[in-house]
């Protein structure tokens, strides 16, 4: 129920919160909070793994994207219950941080929250839940560490498998293989090994977006695509064994900036003026000339008159090139930006075997490809409709993120299931340490980690009481990688059957799951301010700040 915020003085109530503010309190707060949350998950759950279905998710101005992914998702939902914006938080945040595993976190923390409510149910304090809660989590976390396996960047089928496993159940069954392939092969020739370690910026990777053709069409370019055209009709379409002038300066003769006048009293000096400027811009293509380079890549503009030299010299030119495009070309060609006409030289110039303009879907792009030892690549992404080019974009995300990860910690655990149930079985038996309500809610964490392998059966229409016990029976007698098979509905070696996955996917999702989880269970208290309307009117004051279902 609502209430205000009101203290006693002297008999008298005291108003200490403003009008129209609301407050939900105890255990009142608690369920309302926990209903939200709960609400979240489940609407994401039967997304859940290879056989997972789609959502349809309509917005406001009737725009459609049709989806299985986590995040996007809940993006496109639009809550406003504060507890079920958390849980969209734990989706975002290990879209960031780990690129895949966001329906897996979020199903984790409303299970967590289902299973808390049991116990809160039995009269069990949220202080000693969330105590158990933490244990547990610290507990299959380093279990999962004990029980992962190395990989290196050596391990190319490895890899392969996953991109395969972080891409299944996007619809792209049937390209699956070659994009699983391209991610993996786009991760490799961005990696730099830094004292040891493997390090990937995945800024380096840059995917764009065309749509026209099928996703198995979808290609790798040791380089960088421009969505610009060639920018004079006189130029080469195609320019080999490319030297690049990277610019960040306009070919332009800069307007005078402040309000000096030029008096011009007869044509001769209109002529004299204008023959001034063109020599000028001459000069600057003289310059770009005289550096040898064959291309010109220009952040600003490129005046005509300077379209019309370059064109003359051969050279090919592209003009108001992104920033964030010039400093991926900067690490692609190996070329460096410069900022005055006056240092380019040689040395400056990036290098790629071809430039070239071409049509991709109706519309002129200039690819900068095959340029030496790349440390930035693009994807470009095919797709038959725009719809689907999202789709298969989403699914080369998630294959990204998964490889990267796994390679920076250079660990992977089994997936289909395997990890989860190892790990809540490593915390039942560590839960025999404890005893009375923290063991019950360090169990209790237990079976909410099996809330994966429930969900991936029941999405592929399996008996999930039958596979969860042979799974649990499979894990005892110490097969770790044992996994299902959601074919054959049976249980099988995970690893064997090629369904991998980092470490990081499943340590992360634990363990953003579990800090949403207390955060809200800690929460007996909801105070809501009265919602500002435009103009600074408020809204009249309703019962329940929102209604969660
Ligand atoms: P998330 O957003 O959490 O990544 P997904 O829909 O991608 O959700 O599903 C991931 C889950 O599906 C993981 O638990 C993974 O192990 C499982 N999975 C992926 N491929 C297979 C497969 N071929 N067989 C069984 N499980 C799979
Ligand atoms: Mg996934």
């Amino acid at each position: 129920m609502a209430q205000a915020l009101v203290g006693q003085l002297g008999g008298q109530p005291v108003l200490i919160l403003p009008e129209g503010t609301l407050r939900q309190l105890g255990k009142d707060a608690q369920r309302n909070n926990i209903a939200a949350a709960k609400a979240i998950a489940d609407a994401v759950r039967t997304t859940l793994g290879p056989k997972g279905m789609d959502k349809m998710l309509v917005d406001s101005i009737g725009d459609i994207v049709i989806t299985n992914d986590g995040v996007t998702i809940l993006e496109e939902m639009e809550v406003e219950h504060p507890a079920a914006k958390m849980m969209v938080e734990i989706a975002k945040a290990q879209n960031q941080e780990v690129g895949d595993g966001t329906t897996t976190s979020v199903i984790i923390a409303g299970e967590l929250l289902k299973k808390a409510e049991e116990l809160l149910d039995q009269d069990i304090h949220p202080t000693i839940i969330v105590r158990g809660y933490k244990l547990a989590k610290e507990e299959a976390i380093k279990h999962l560490e004990k029980i992962s396996q190395p990989i290196t960047l050596e391990d190319k089928d490895l890899l392969v498998k996953i991109a395969l496993t972080a891409m299944s159940g996007k619809s792209i069954e049937r390209a699956s293989d070659a994009l699983a392939k391209l991610a993996v092969e786009a991760v490799k020739s961005v990696a730099e090994v830094k004292n040891g370690k493997i390090v990937i910026d995945r800024d380096n990777i840059k995917r764009v977006k065309k749509h026209g053709a099928s996703a198995e069409e979808s290609e790798l370019i040791k380089g960088i695509v421009i969505d610009k055209e060639v920018v004079h009709p006189q130029m080469p379409k195609i320019v080999k064994d490319a030297k690049i002038a990277l610019l960040d300066v306009a070919l332009e003769i800069k307007e005078t900036e402040t309000d000096a006048e030029i008096r011009i009293t007869s044509p001769e000096q209109l002529q004299a003026f204008l023959d001034q400027e063109r020599k000028m811009l001459k000069d600057m293509v003289e310059k770009i000339a005289e550096a040898k380079a064959n291309v010109v890549i220009c952040q600003k503009g490129i005046d005509d008159t300077a379209q019309h030299f370059l064109a003359k010299k051969g050279i090919l030119a592209v003009r108001r090139v992104k920033k964030s495009d010039m400093e991926a070309l900067a690490k692609a060609t190996g070329g460096r930006i410069v900022t005055n006409l006056e240092d380019l030289s040689e040395q400056d110039l990036g290098y790629a075997k071809i430039v070239e303009e071409k049509k991709i879907g109706g519309e002129a792009m200039v690819f900068v490809k095959d340029c030496k030892d790349p440390k930035a690549v693009t994807i470009l992404v095919r797709g038959s409709t725009e719809h689907i080019v999202d789709e298969v974009d989403r699914a080369i995300e998630d294959a990204l993120g998964s490889v990267i990860s796994a390679l920076e910690v250079g660990k992977i655990v089994p997936g289909a299931g395997a990890a989860e149930v190892e790990a809540a079985s490593a915390v039942r038996k560590f839960a025999q340490k404890f005893s009375g309500r923290e063991q019950m809610a360090i169990l209790a964490f237990a079976d909410a980690l099996e809330i994966i392998p429930k969900s991936l059966s029941e999405n592929a229409g399996l008996d999930s009481i039958d596979i969860l016990a042979e799974l649990r029976s499979a894990h005892e007698k110490g097969e770790k990688n044992a996994g299902i098979d959601l074919e054959k509905g049976k249980v099988v070696d995970s690893i064997k059957m090629g369904v991998v996955e980092p470490l990081k996917i499943k340590t992360f999702a634990i363990k953003s799951a579990t800090e949403a989880a207390e955060m809200i269970l800690r929460i007996d208290d909801v105070i809501t301010a009265s919602k500002v309307e435009r103009g600074g009117e408020k809204t009249p004051p309703t019962e329940t700040p929102e209604e969660s279902e």
